[in-house]
């Protein structure tokens, strides 16, 4: 990626605070160390770590960002745990055989969640996050498709998948790199996710399967993944077309189990092939760290899984990525030992509590309307209200901005690109009392927002999202 400054800062050396130098002349930086070059020479730790510290301080505060998804806070003896171990390479299984276990261990923990038909046999497999999961997830329904009929891929046939417009960005990288037709389900009206009989609709003899997502990252609301199923299952009786449903719960793998355990969406569905989390979103475990289990071993093709025998031992891999540490599987299973199901349900009931309190809150200012209340993710989307014309999203993101908080403002895709909105995220660590520090300073800027004559801001000022 190129510099903000089109490569003028390139040029410049990094600043240096003189007193770093100077508090001890022996081991501090002599020389100034270029920006995009190797210095000529080493430099004391104590200097650089300082150096380093000084140039991230520029960071946000994680905790007033409401934009991500991603974990920004674990217990203090999660982090010593973890910085423990954090020189194992997870993918060595033999020279680390306790690591590996842990993962082995991690995975049928998440059979049982996700109600697999035999739990304790389950399938799959630690990734660096959701990304990697769902490129597996979608490699293995390619190769299954494939499989189905040699003789329909030797004719060329395109396969495609079927999926709301709103997935997560990994979906349309999925079908690029793979070369899988995307088929996008649109918004329509208050859908703001995929319909069933939409997503039905779309599938046809080449289509490897239909993605639901549990939630969605726009609104943080959960797809009709029993639906979807539903929908498949009358197709299939239609047309003999058997199309099988990923769940994309990059999020919700980690919520539903707990707060909605009556909810079906999971490998209690047949149609349910295969199913991802990332650990370090409400995983809580720091970043990057995702899962993916596929319902039994049909579900795998056994000729997408290499065998590798260089670091001793027989090994067995489905990944994207080899090496890694293995700190983050260890986290995950420090989170489960130390939560078990009841801690996770509080702490997640917790969550809810708060999204959904701090949404009413909002809701009650008067000027914004509710899309989401909170209640599924704990995430919600909220609009300006239809006789609000002297502010838009974009203005409230950028003053909210200026208290620090980070509540990103953008547009819906097609076909509710008319639709702007703002998200809040609530994650561990975010309390009743920030969020009720939130709805202080929303209140305080509106007088404000409604000494604007006209709104401000526009989408092109916005702040990513896509967490
Ligand atoms: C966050 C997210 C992803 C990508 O996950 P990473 O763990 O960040 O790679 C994919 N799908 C959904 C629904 C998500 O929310």
């Amino acid at each position: 990626m190129a510099s903000r400054d089109g490569g003028q800062s390139a040029r410049r050396p990094v600043w240096v605070n003189p007193l770093f130098g100077a508090a001890d002349p022996a081991s501090g930086i002599t020389t100034v160390p270029p920006r995009h070059r190797l210095p000529d020479g080493p430099a004391a730790p104590a200097t650089v770590s300082r150096l380093i510290r000084d140039e991230l301080m520029l960071d946000g505060n994680p905790r007033l960002n409401l934009a991500t998804f991603v974990t920004t806070w674990m217990e203090p003896e999660a982090h010593a745990l973890m910085a423990g171990i954090s020189d194992r390479n997870l993918v060595d299984r033999d020279e680390y055989p306790a690591t590996a276990e842990l993962e082995r261990r991690c995975v049928p923990m998440l059979g049982h969640l996700w109600n697999a038909p035999d739990p304790d046999a389950s399938v799959g497999t630690s990734t660096v996050g959701s990304s990697e999961a769902c490129m597996l997830g979608g490699m293995a329904l390619k190769r299954r498709w494939a499989r189905r009929d040699t003789g329909r891929r030797a004719a060329g046939a395109r396969p495609n998948l079927v999926m709301g417009v709103n997935v997560q960005v990994c979906w349309k990288k999925f079908c690029n790199y793979w070369e899988v037709e995307p088929r996008l389900v649109p918004m329509r009206g208050d859908r703001f996710h995929l319909g069933a009989e939409e997503a039905a609709e779309r599938c046809d003899e080449n289509t490897i399967g239909v993605v639901a997502v549990l939630g969605s990252t726009m609104d943080g609301s959960y797809e009709p993944v029993a639906g979807v199923c539903a929908a498949l299952d009358a197709l299939e009786e239609r047309t003999g077309w058997s199309v099988p449903v990923h769940v994309d719960a990059a999020s919700g793998g980690m919520i539903a189990p707990f707060l909605d355990p009556d909810l079906v969406w999971d490998f209690r569905l047949p149609r349910v092939a295969s199913i991802n989390v990332s650990g370090h979103k409400y995983g809580m475990v720091y970043p990057g760290l995702g899962w993916i289990l596929w319902r039994d071993r049909d579900a795998l093709p056994g000729d997408l899984v290499e065998h590798v025998d260089y670091l001793g031992g027989d090994v067995a891999t489905f990944t994207l990525n080899f090496s890694r540490s293995g700190s983050q599987v260890v986290a995950q299973y420090y989170n489960f030992l130390r939560l078990g199901h009841a801690g996770f349900s509080e702490v997640q009931g917790a969550l809810r509590r708060v999204a959904t309190h701090l949404a009413g809150q909002i809701e009650d200012l008067g000027c914004f309307r509710l899309l989401t209340r909170g209640d599924q993710l704990p995430v919600f989307a909220f609009t300006t209200g239809d006789d609000v014309t002297r502010f838009n999203v974009y203005d409230v993101s950028r003053r909210l901005r200026e208290w620090g908080w980070l509540v990103p403002a953008y547009a819906f895709p097609p076909d509710r690109e008319d639709l702007h909105v703002l998200r809040v995220v609530c994650r561990n660590g975010f309390s009743l009392d920030l969020a009720d520090r939130l709805v202080d300073d929303l209140r305080g800027l509106l007088p404000w927002l409604r000494r604007q004559s006209a709104p401000i801001f526009g989408p092109d000022d916005a702040t990513s999202f896509h967490h």
